[in-house]
């Protein structure tokens, strides 16, 4: 398409130009309503589709219509190496999310974070060395780009070992100001890149440097954040990366990726706040002060008997109530019994009793775990009731079934400021006339506190892995 319009400071701007700009625009508009499709598990699906299709748009017309500063568009070869690299990509990603166990979810959002930081990263390393000495503007988009992907990179691939249990917190007193040290240092070198006169060629030492540095600024920040506040350092995370790929978008002032950047960083960081206020803390409070992990806190003195409650008298208790909670956490993931919750849920409401879900925001192992995995047993989204205004109806419930949560319904983040989850806001499942607490043993959740609810008069324990529990619990309802 060589058909000129005209020039755009001094370069002749063609149809090609003007329709590789049209389908950015068109890219971007799918990216925004994709978004809002997300918002609502019955159209999220359709919702990621919709964003897929935006972004394959994008790729397709760059391939077929980008031109560089001399007016080339990409050469063969070039073109069948990214042909290549998109096919090899797509097929270890479909592969990958095949095959995930919907419980390591949570450790491959993690990975996709890190490959996004790592790919802003490249792009930014890749491009530092074409920037032109003193043009500041580019030379600090393409340095805010490194340091932020190289931080969402490594920050990223450590919350992937926290989350799959491969890496610990470590939490030591002098790390708070070693990380201090790192994150000025990181500051520093790049204000000197930033405002050096020197041509590019000259400072790749420090760009790389700076490339190391960010890096291990990156696992040092996120190795002492652990227990209850890995939530919001995930949803950081996902906001840095997404910042990182707008930046990417600027170094190449290309709109589809500045405007799909925004739009995950912008979510990123929304959500990274509804998480703060989920964990009633403030981001520097998570970021600078390190939380849960340990085995601190909680265990009052009381009366420690634990009390057990038999398969039918748990049928019976829950078949005569008139309103039953049920507060899934992330060990209903793990036992991936989320379609025999539904059953049970069914059978119940097909008595008369009114059944409904309290959905604590930091439940599971990523935000919105349970409302995804409840979706997956077609559990209709109107019986999902938020923290807030479930803890509201607790006093007229009958009999709350925690199925495989824990720290969500600690009473210690209400009662015992010696907790590390102290101030927590949680699902108040005491309020209730009955509780029935179904998990494997009494081993501490993700936070590794201990949980006095497990002690209390009006709680009974039911043992065992929660799919079969809840496969004999529906048999037994069914013999009533
Ligand atoms: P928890 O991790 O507190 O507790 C889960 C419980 O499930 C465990 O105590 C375990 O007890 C039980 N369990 C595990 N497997 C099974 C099974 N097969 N059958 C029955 N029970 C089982 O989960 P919550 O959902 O209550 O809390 C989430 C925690 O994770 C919070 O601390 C949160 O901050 C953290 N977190 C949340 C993230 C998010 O984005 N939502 C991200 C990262 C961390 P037992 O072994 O005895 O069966």
């Amino acid at each position: 398409m060589d058909n000129i319009l005209g020039t755009i400071n001094g370069n002749a701007y063609t149809i090609g130009d003007s329709l590789l700009e049209l389908s950015y625009l068109i890219a971007a508009l799918l990216f925004v309503y994709g978004l809002k499709m997300l918002s609502h598990p019955a159209t999220a699906r359709r919702g990621n589709l919709w964003a897929a299709g935006g972004m394959g748009l994008a790729m397709i017309t760059t391939l077929l219509l980008h031109k560089n500063a001399d007016g080339q568009g990409i050469q063969l070869m070039n073109m069948i190496i990214i042909i290549l690299f998109i096919a090899l990509g797509s097929v270890i990603g479909w592969i990958v999310a095949r095959k995930v166990k919907m419980t390591a979810m949570p450790q491959l959002v993690s990975l996709y974070n890190a490959s996004g930081g790592a790919a802003s990263m490249l792009v930014a390393l890749l491009e530092y060395p074409n920037a032109i000495a003193g043009d500041t503007g580019s030379i600090l988009v393409t340095v805010l780009g490194l340091v932020i992907g190289a931080v969402a990179f490594s920050g990223s691939v450590i919350a992937w070992g926290k989350l799959d249990g491969r890496v610990g917190d470590i939490m030591k007193p002098f790390m708070t100001y070693l990380n201090l040290f790192l994150l000025l240092a990181t500051i520093a070198l790049s204000i000197f890149i930033i405002v050096s006169p020197n041509p590019p060629a000259e400072l790749l030492w420090a760009i790389y440097a700076l490339t190391a540095l960010s890096i291990i600024y990156g696992i040092m920040f996120v190795m002492p954040i652990g227990g209850a506040d890995m939530p919001v350092v995930i949803s950081l995370l996902n906001a840095l990366t997404g910042i990182a790929a707008a930046m990417a978008g600027f170094i190449y002032d290309n709109q589809a990726m500045i405007l799909g950047g925004i739009l995950v960083g912008a979510a990123g960081m929304i959500l990274t706040l509804l998480m703060c206020k989920a964990m009633n803390r403030s981001l520097l409070n998570v970021i600078v002060g390190s939380f849960g992990g340990g085995a601190a806190g909680a265990g009052s003195e009381g009366d420690k008997t634990v009390k057990e409650i038999s398969l039918s008298d748990a049928a019976v208790l829950l078949s005569y109530s008139q309103k039953v909670y049920i507060v899934p956490g992330y060990g209903l993931a793990v036992a991936q019994a989320q379609h025999l919750c539904h059953e049970l849920d069914t059978l119940l409401s097909g008595k008369g009793v009114e059944v409904k879900y309290a959905i604590h925001p930091v439940a599971g192992r990523m935000p919105g775990h349970m409302n995804v995995l409840l979706a997956e047993a077609d559990v209709p989204y109107d019986k999902l009731v938020e923290m807030d205004d479930a803890n509201n109806e607790m006093p007229n419930t009958d009999v709350v079934m925690v199925i495989g949560a824990n720290d969500v319904v600690n009473p210690a983040a209400e009662n015992d400021p010696a907790s590390p989850i102290y101030g927590m806001p949680i699902i108040k499942v005491l309020e209730a006339k009955n509780v029935i607490v179904m998990k494997r043993s009494m081993a501490a959740g993700y936070a590794a506190i201990p949980n006095n609810l497990f002690y209390h008069p009006k709680n009974s324990m039911l043992f065992g892995d929660a799919k079969s529990s809840l496969q004999k619990l529906v048999a037994e309802i069914k013999n009533l």
